[in-house]
């Protein structure tokens, strides 16, 4: 027994580490000093030298509250290639937006008030005019994220009745977000029409009955079919609906809200053309294209809005103030498209011209080469992605580094320790290799701090 008596009690320890206290507080450090203590003793158990682990409490103990005291949700930098990228966040926002949401945290705002009358108002007013002044929509509601929006709709005019949807558009995407279960959670009965490659006008008119609440369509923004071909066009199916009285809805996912071609992007149709197309509702995204925070709209025709609002599941979906306020910034920034690219920084990302990215490359590979001493660093080009979905099959001409060492771990090695750093570098591996694709990185020292 010994061997327990060389070990200090947890006073002893704190009183000998004044400075551990200081900087983590008593409560954390006597949890930390209980677990290393206990620890001890049970090494001690299995034949250790008391002393010797006494010796190394104040060292693990420092070690363990300087650990604890990192948060997981520390800025990294995203070179993975996928500029909105679902794990790592997906947009990140406009200055505009950053100083609407610090402010709305900071003090309390007129979400639910009138100023000029000093009556109630509603939280979604601050965004509804901005959103049918930018889609031409006629009303608007906004929630958690699109996947309530789609979720609360459904739910709103197909619960205990029919939606039907092409088996062509019964999509999955990331996370567990699979149409038929939502449909299955929105009290809605899934009746699929057509096949995987085609569906006709009459698949969905054959379909049609008195118990049918919503004709859906899925943007399959995620995959494409290619080939023997047909999908009916939103306009056609509008038609079909208005004639049968039930409610068209189509889910956008990304959604813009300009033409991305402008930006040398592939053509995308914009909210406001699903809008024009005659679509009853048309849901999509805060956290896309659009580059704000995470949210669900639902544009569309006013008496419909009206429903999903009267509907319980609103409450449970709505959005905070916080997001709120960096909505209103982010939309207003729309009103201006000719600056939007220097504004918004997910449009900002997508437009860099691959010839800058490539000359960042070539400036930066043999400064990280120097940071990174028994790798090789080249100059490369490689291929970036919009992510979250939006136009995977297209990619976008970027550059950045290309990083291989010695063993056929080394990529995997080095991805590791890149993790690891205060300001996590997030790559890719790819034929072994790591790349590090330079589209999202804006200033060039973020990666020579990074690593050094
Ligand atoms: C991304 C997406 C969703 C889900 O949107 P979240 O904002 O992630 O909830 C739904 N439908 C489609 C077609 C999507 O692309």
């Amino acid at each position: 027994m010994t061997g327990f008596r060389a070990l200090p009690s947890v006073d002893q320890l704190l009183t000998g580490l004044p400075a551990l206290v200081e900087a983590h507080g008593r409560q954390a450090v006597t949890r930390h000093a209980r677990l290393r203590l206990d620890a001890a003793r049970a090494a001690i158990r299995d034949g250790a030298e008391g002393a010797a682990e006494a010796a190394r409490l104040p060292h693990l103990l420092a070690a363990d509250l300087a650990a604890a005291a990192v948060t997981g949700l520390r800025p990294i930098l995203n070179l993975t290639g996928t500029v909105l990228h679902t794990n790592l966040g997906r947009a990140i926002l406009a200055e505009e937006a950053i100083a609407a949401a610090k402010a709305a945290m900071a003090a309390p705002l007129a979400l639910e008030f009138d100023l000029r009358t000093g009556g109630r108002g509603q939280r979604d007013d601050h965004l509804r005019g901005l959103l049918c002044e930018l889609t031409g929509a006629e009303d608007a509601t906004i929630v958690n994220n699109n996947a309530a929006a789609v979720l609360i709709a459904l739910n709103t005019f197909g619960q205990g009745r029919d939606s039907i949807v092409s088996r062509g558009e019964l999509i999955e995407i990331g996370g567990a977000f699979r149409m038929p279960d939502i449909m299955a959670r929105a009290g809605t009965r899934l009746v699929e029409v057509g096949t995987t490659n085609r569906t006709h006008p009459r698949d969905y008119q054959d379909a049609i009955s008195g118990e049918t609440g919503v004709i859906l369509k899925v943007h399959t923004s995620n995959y494409r079919i290619e080939g023997f071909t047909a999908e009916v066009p939103a306009p056609d199916l509008a038609a079909i609906a208005r004639k049968t009285g039930v409610v068209m809805l189509n889910d956008l996912g990304a959604g813009s809200l300009v033409d991305l071609s402008r930006w040398g992007l592939r053509r995308e149709p914009t909210v406001a053309e699903a809008v024009a197309e005659g679509a009853d509702l048309v849901t999509f995204s805060g956290d896309k294209l659009l580059g704000g925070p995470q949210a669900g709209f639902v544009l569309g025709r006013r008496d419909l809005i009206a429903r999903i609002n009267r509907n319980p599941m609103k409450r449970a979906v709505r959005l905070d103030k916080i997001r709120i306020a960096a909505l209103e910034a982010t939309l207003r920034l729309y009103r201006d498209p000719d600056r939007l690219e220097d504004r918004l920084p997910v449009l900002r990302m997508l437009a860099r011209p691959q010839a800058h990215i490539a000359a960042q490359a070539a400036r930066l590979a043999p400064q990280v080469a120097a940071l990174l001493p028994g790798y090789r660093v080249t100059a490369t080009d490689c291929a970036s992605q919009i992510g979250s979905g939006s136009l995977p099959t297209d990619t976008i001409p970027s550059a950045g580094l290309r990083i291989t060492g010695q063993g056929g771990d080394a990529p995997d090695r080095l991805a590791a320790m890149l993790r690891d750093r205060d300001r996590p570098v997030i790559g890719r591996i790819h034929d072994g290799a790591l790349i590090l694709d330079l589209r999202c990185l804006d200033r060039d020292a973020d990666l020579l701090e990074a690593l050094a």
